[in-house]
C-alpha cells in the first residue's frame, strides 16, 4: 500500500482543492482523507505538490511497428511517464499501419511487455488509412481501439467519413479527424502569411484547417457521432467547434502545447519549427488560449511525432513534419497559461485528465475504488528541458535548452510509481 500525504489535492470531477492523504491499495485508490494513519505502508511525501487524476495524453506517436528507429512503444511510455502522462493514445499510422485487429493486438501486447504507462491504440478509419475503403473497425473495437482515425490526414472524402462514422457511433467510438483540405494545403510547409513570404517558404492558408473542420462538423450533424478534432490550430476552426457545441452536436477538440506557445513569427530555418498543422498566427495562438479557457477547448494532447535525428537533418521543405512533447508539455501549460494568468491551475488539470477522459467516454477522479493512477507535479521546480537527455529516440523539439518553473515529480500508474524525479 502506498500512502501519499499532504499533497495538494486537485481533482476536476468533485472540484475538490483541499491537502488530503490518499492510501493507494495495488492498483486502486483506496481512501482520501486528512491525517490518514501511516503504519506499515509506503509513503510519499508530497508536502508542497500538487496531486491530481493520472494525465492522459489523446494523441501521441509511438512508431512502433514499424519505425522503430525513430520510436518504441518502449521509449515513447518511459518519456510520457516523464512528462506526467499515465495514459497515451497512440496514432495508428505505423508500419503496417493499425488497421486490423492484429495489429492492435500485437501494440496492446508489445505494451504489455514493456509500456512504462499504459497505451491505448487507435485505429485507422479506412484501410490503411488510404481514403478508399473502411477498415475492420468492429474487430478492432473488441481488440482493444479507443477511437479511430486516419491522422496523418484527414478523412478523404465526406461521403467515407459519414461511413465511419455510422459504424463508430454504433460501437459508441469517438472518430478523431486530422483537419486540411488537400488542395490548399498542396506541398506547404509552414502557415501562409508575412512571415513564410519573407523566409521564401510555401505557405498553407489557415482555411486549409477549418474547411475541413467545417465539413466534418456538417457531418457530424448528419451521423449525430462523436467527433474529435485533433490538434486545431486556427480561430476559424475553433468558432466551427463552438457552433457545433451550440448545437448539442457532440463534438470535442484538443489543442497541443506548442500551438498555444509559440507562433508562425517564431519559424526560422531550423525543422524542429516543421509540424502539421504549422504553427499559427499570433491571432490564433490568442484565440486558441481564449479557448482553452473558456471550455470550447476540450483536451490538451502532445502530438508527440518523434522522427528519427536523420530524417530531419535535411533542408526545411524535405524534412517530415512533427516534433517531440511529452516532456514539454505540463510545463508549457504552467509557464503560459497558469503563471500567465490566463487559466486557474484547476482548469489547467481538467485539460489533462478529466478533459480528454471524456472525449474517450471515460471517467477521471480521485475517489475510493477508482484506477490509482495519479500525476504528482511541482508548480515552480526549476529545471532545463535537455532533448540529450529525454529518454525517447528522438531529438526534434523546438524547445530544447528552455528553462522552465514546475515539472511532473512522480508519474503512478495502477498504484506503481513508474517515474520519479
Ligand atoms: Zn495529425
Ligand atoms: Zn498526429
Amino acid at each position: 500500500m502506498l500512502l501519499i500525504k499532504n499533497g495538494r489535492v486537485l481533482d476536476p470531477a468533485s472540484r475538490t482543492d483541499a491537502s488530503l492523504d490518499v492510501l493507494l491499495d495495488g492498483a486502486r485508490i483506496m481512501e482520501t482523507g486528512v491525517g490518514l494513519s501511516a503504519e506499515d505502508r509506503d509513503i510519499f511525501d508530497a508536502r508542497g505538490l500538487v496531486v491530481t487524476p493520472g494525465f492522459i495524453d489523446l494523441h501521441c506517436h509511438l512508431r512502433e511497428p514499424g519505425q522503430e528507429m525513430s520510436e518504441t512503444i518502449e521509449t515513447g511510455t518511459r518519456t510520457a511517464a516523464r512528462g506526467g502522462f499515465t495514459a497515451v493514445c497512440c496514432m495508428p499510422n505505423t508500419e503496417p499501419v493499425n488497421d486490423t485487429a492484429s495489429v492492435t493486438r500485437g501494440i496492446i501486447e508489445r505494451a504489455r511487455e514493456g509500456a512504462t504507462v499504459r497505451v491505448w491504440p487507435i485505429g485507422a478509419a479506412s484501410i490503411g488509412s488510404r481514403g478508399e475503403a473502411l477498415a475492420e473497425i468492429a474487430a478492432m473495437k473488441g481488440a482493444g481501439i479507443v477511437a479511430v482515425s486516419d491522422d496523418g490526414k484527414p478523412v478523404a472524402t465526406a461521403r467515407l467519413l459519414r461511413q465511419v462514422m455510422d459504424y463508430a457511433n454504433a460501437l459508441d467510438l469517438p472518430v478523431i479527424d486530422h483537419c486540411e483540405d488537400p488542395s490548399l494545403f498542396g506541398g506547404g510547409v509552414m502557415r501562409e502569411g508575412s512571415t513564410s513570404i519573407r523566409l521564401g517558404l510555401k505557405g498553407i492558408p489557415s482555411q486549409s484547417e477549418s474547411i475541413c473542420v467545417g465539413r466534418d462538423v456538417e457531418v457530424a450533424m448528419l451521423t449525430g457521432a462523436r467527433l474529435h478534432i485533433a490538434h486545431l490550430s486556427t480561430l476559424g476552426s475553433l468558432e466551427h467547434v463552438r457552433s457545433a457545441k451550440r448545437m448539442g452536436l457532440r463534438v470535442t477538440c484538443e489543442v497541443t502545447p506548442h500551438h498555444f506557445t509559440i507562433t508562425d513569427e517564431d519559424v526560422r530555418y531550423d525543422t524542429h519549427y516543421k509540424m502539421n498543422p504549422p504553427l499559427a498566427s499570433r491571432k490564433d495562438r490568442d484565440a486558441l488560449i481564449e479557448g482553452l479557457a473558456d471550455g470550447s477547448v476540450d483536451a490538451i494532447a502532445t502530438d508527440h511525432a518523434p522522427h528519427h535525428p536523420a530524417s530531419k537533418e535535411v533542408e526545411f521543405d524535405r524534412a517530415p513534419f512533427g516534433i517531440t512533447g511529452f516532456e514539454t508539455a505540463l510545463a508549457l501549460g504552467l509557464s503560459e497559461l497558469v503563471d500567465s494568468g490566463r487559466l486557474p491551475l484547476m482548469r489547467l488539470v481538467e485539460l489533462f485528465t478529466t478533459g480528454p477522459a471524456r472525449v474517450l467516454g471515460v471517467e477521471r477522479k480521485i475517489a475510493p475504488g477508482e484506477p490509482a493512477d495519479l500525476t504528482i507535479f511541482s508548480t515552480d521546480y526549476p529545471w532545463t528541458f535537455r532533448a540529450s537527455e529525454s529518454p525517447s529516440k528522438s531529438r526534434n523539439t523546438p524547445f530544447d535548452g528552455r528553462a522552465f518553473r514546475g515539472a511532473a515529480v512522480a508519474t503512478i500508474v495502477a498504484g506503481r510509481i513508474v517515474f520519479r524525479r
